[in-house]
């Protein structure tokens, strides 16, 4: 299956593979960590935080499907017992065990910067070698890029409240 598909990659599709796993790792233990923070966190801006908070896990679960559907693309398999996340994953699992707005803010900031320089080394790595999977690495750190300045933003408003 994907032979053509295969053949026009002009990198190892066993690495891309790879790579493309590891980064579905780290959408599924970013998409818990803010779901699990929306549903913990409280103080001030609450209501706030909590829907940034859900938005952005809606849309790590929607990073994690396009991954998916690439893997499949190439006739690769997928990840397929959870605990190979911790294994494989690029960026921490950092747990909400502190429930205020900042440490939560702040751990799933690390998470998107971790996850910006992770697709940012996907994109120099396919560039002009893989045109699909470079813009599905392109149309995803997109979104972390606005992940990242929203929650920046949170934090900014919050200094001057
Ligand atoms: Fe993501
Ligand atoms: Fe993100
Ligand atoms: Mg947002």
């Amino acid at each position: 299956m994907g032979l053509t598909t295969k053949k026009i990659v002009g990198l190892n599709v066993q690495t891309l593979i790879k790579l493309l796993n590891q980064a579905l790792a780290d959408e599924w233990l970013a998409f818990y960590q803010y779901w699990v923070g929306a549903r913990q966190v409280e103080g001030i801006l609450r209501e706030r935080v909590q829907k940034e908070l859900q938005e952005h896990a809606d849309d790590e679960y929607k990073h994690a499907i396009k991954l998916a559907d690439r893997i499949m693309e190439l006739d690769g398999t997928l990840i397929l017992d959870p605990k190979d996340w911790f294994k494989l994953a690029n960026c921490k699992f950092e747990a909400p065990v502190d429930s205020a707005i900042i440490p939560i803010v702040n751990q799933n900031l690390r998470g998107e910067r971790c996850a910006i320089v992770t697709y940012n080394k996907i994109l120099k790595l396919t560039d002009r070698k893989d045109p699909v999977t470079f813009h599905l690495a392109l149309d995803i750190i997109k979104d972390e890029i606005d992940h990242e300045n929203d929650l920046e933003m949170i934090l900014e408003d919050l200094k001057k409240m």
